[in-house]
């Protein structure tokens, strides 16, 4: 018998998780079933929005079942398959990680290169968070060129994309906010932000203030909170605001306010809430851009490992706590 090591919810955490939350537990590889194969996982994602599915309450995802697998993203191999669409040997993209093999219907997984792309793109840059970047930017905020954008959460795997792509589509200024100088560093230096701050030092309003002199046309929002209410001082008349995440909420039971919503009102805001999952048509499109950017090296990407299934949670909690740059991603192999 060959041993799975798989991550549980042993707990539903209040506020910051900890370790004590999940348990590593073993249980035979799988065998497939007719039209099902076993996938050896090689990366697996670990995404904010976990988070909120350790929660009991009814939202877009069901809850983590409590002493059940998690689940997210994760690449590998077919090792057996009873389909006759995917074979051994296919790489594959799916949504049950958070283990080193898993079982799945033929159909839920898709076939990728990982020969034109490293398996880990497919988790970040080529996948679901250069989608929400995209689309997000593009199709929600509807970016035009010559506009001033901020990015919160600059440094993250959505938002280091989402600020690069405001400057290849032709914004005029990009400005972005992350929680160290090193990565407020890696956005002006690496990623072409025209300036950026760190959160962390305080008065966001006066950061906000002297690094959008013209106000801000287009904001991107993964954090919420406080930088939510000081972005929307800086709005310009007829902004959007695309909201994107709210990760400064999601540990926290009391919630903070956004105390000056009647702005909206006479500047004629537009906050559109929106998910990823909505905007799936426009993947063909984003691929193939986003392909480009890459193949003409006009698109930097970070990526953050950390190793084994041993340490997936630490690398969740570290995801949560700003301990990456980029993408955050678990090498199991
Ligand atoms: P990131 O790679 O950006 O990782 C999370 C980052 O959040 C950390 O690195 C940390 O960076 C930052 N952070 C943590 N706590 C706080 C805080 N209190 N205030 C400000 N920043 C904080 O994650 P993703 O790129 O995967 O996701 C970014 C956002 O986009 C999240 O809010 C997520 O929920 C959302 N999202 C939404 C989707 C949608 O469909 N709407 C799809 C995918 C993601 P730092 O060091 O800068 O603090």
């Amino acid at each position: 018998m060959t041993v799975n090591r798989v991550w549980h919810l042993a707990n539903r955490p209040t506020g910051f998780p900890s370790p004590g939350d999940f348990d590593l537990r073993e249980e035979a590889v799988p065998e497939p079933g007719p039209g099902q194969v076993v996938v050896r996982n090689e990366v697996m994602s670990v995404d904010p929005a976990m988070r909120g599915r350790m929660n009991d309450v009814p939202s877009y995802a069901p809850p983590f079942r409590l002493d059940a697998p998690m689940e997210g993203g994760a690449v590998g191999t077919v090792v057996a398959s009873a389909s006759d669409a995917v074979k051994v040997g296919d790489s594959v993209l799916h949504g049950l990680g958070w283990r080193e093999y898993s079982l799945l219907d033929a159909e839920r997984v898709r076939v990728v290169d990982t020969a034109a792309a490293p398996a880990s793109a497919y988790l970040g840059v080529l996948g679901m968070p250069g989608l929400t970047a995209y689309a997000g930017l593009l199709d929600v905020a509807r970016l035009r060129p010559e506009e001033t954008v901020f990015v919160s959460g600059a440094a993250g795997a959505v938002g280091s994309l989402a600020g690069q792509i405001a400057r290849l589509r032709g914004a005029r200024l990009v400005i972005g906010s992350a929680g160290s100088a090193e990565k407020v560093r890696y956005l002006v230096d690496e990623c072409g932000f025209d300036a950026a701050f760190n959160y962390r030092d305080g008065d966001i309003r006066a950061q906000l203030r002297r690094l959008t002199p013209d106000g801000i046309d287009v904001f991107f929002d993964n954090v919420g909170g406080e930088q939510l209410e000081e972005a929307l001082f800086r709005m310009n008349l007829h902004g959007r605001v695309a909201v994107c995440g709210a990760i400064s909420q999601y540990n926290t039971p009391d919630r903070t306010g956004i105390r000056n919503l009647s702005l909206l009102i006479s500047k004629r805001l537009t906050l559109q809430g929106f998910l990823v999952m909505d905007h799936w048509s426009r993947r063909e499109a984003f691929t193939e851009e986003m392909t480009t950017w890459l193949r003409e090296d006009r698109i930097k990407v970070a990526e953050t490992f950390v190793d084994g299934i041993d340490n997936a949670v630490e690398a969740f909690l570290g995801m949560l706590r700003g301990a990456n740059l980029g993408k955050m991603i678990v090498r199991l192999t």
